[in-house]
């Protein structure tokens, strides 16, 4: 069985594509024939996360999954939020982008820096939401960047509960953790009940 997961982010892919499990064959959205940027201008991660699902959705014969994700930050009202991943601008790279959030929260005393990951999933074929799911965590931000692993805002974030960043630890321990790890324990969870139904569907479309 097959599943297309939409994105060009090519760590997201990395993280779902370790996160899915080995039943599914996992396809790139370059393994589809070129169509234009879905538009991200969902208010909220699932509106995009759905943006994402279905217009992929349309160019494919398979099942797809797009995660639409980023943080919230307390003292910021909640930004970047949907905005994650072009803070700094529409093109901005990782390091722009944690580079304005720490000026933003310059001064901001540690017990203010709370801030949460969301991702949010959404499952489609045919132009048709089938499921989706939901994970978050809960931590802060510190002030200086420790680890190299992970990306974006990783090497800021510490889940409650750990004394370690997320770019400090291993993908197995992230994912025990991470919003992403808890939104495709969801996802897999729901495979494993439609999977033969999808299987069906997958083979009529390409028969
Ligand atoms: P999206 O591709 O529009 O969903 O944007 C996601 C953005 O949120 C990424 O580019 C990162 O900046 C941020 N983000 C989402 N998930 C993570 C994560 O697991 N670690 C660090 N940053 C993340």
């Amino acid at each position: 069985m097959r599943v297309v997961l939409a994105t060009r982010n090519p760590k997201k892919l990395l993280e779902l594509q370790q996160l899915i499990g080995p039943r599914w064959l996992v396809l790139g959205i370059d393994s589809l024939p070129p169509f234009p940027e879905p538009i991200e201008n969902g208010k909220t991660f699932q509106e995009n996360a759905r943006i994402k699902a279905l217009e992929t959705s349309l160019h494919s014969p398979w099942l797809t999954l797009a995660d639409d994700s980023g943080l919230e930050v307390d003292a910021l009202n909640g930004a970047p939020g949907v905005r994650s991943a072009r803070f700094a601008g529409e093109n901005a790279t990782d390091a722009e982008n944690l580079e304005l959030l720490l000026r933003k929260l310059e001064g901001v005393p540690e017990p203010a820096r709370t801030a949460r990951f969301q991702c949010a999933l959404a499952v489609a074929l045919r132009n048709n939401i089938l499921a989706e799911f939901h994970g978050t965590v809960e931590g802060s931000i510190i002030t200086n960047p420790r680890g190299v692993g992970g990306f974006g805002y990783d090497p800021f974030f510490v889940p409650i509960g750990s004394s370690l960043t997320f770019a400090e630890m291993n993908p197995d321990e992230k994912h025990k953790l991470s919003h992403r790890g808890k939104a495709m324990q969801k996802f897999r969870a729901w495979l494993e009940t439609q999977g033969t139904q999808l299987a069906q569907a997958q083979n009529s479309q390409e028969s």
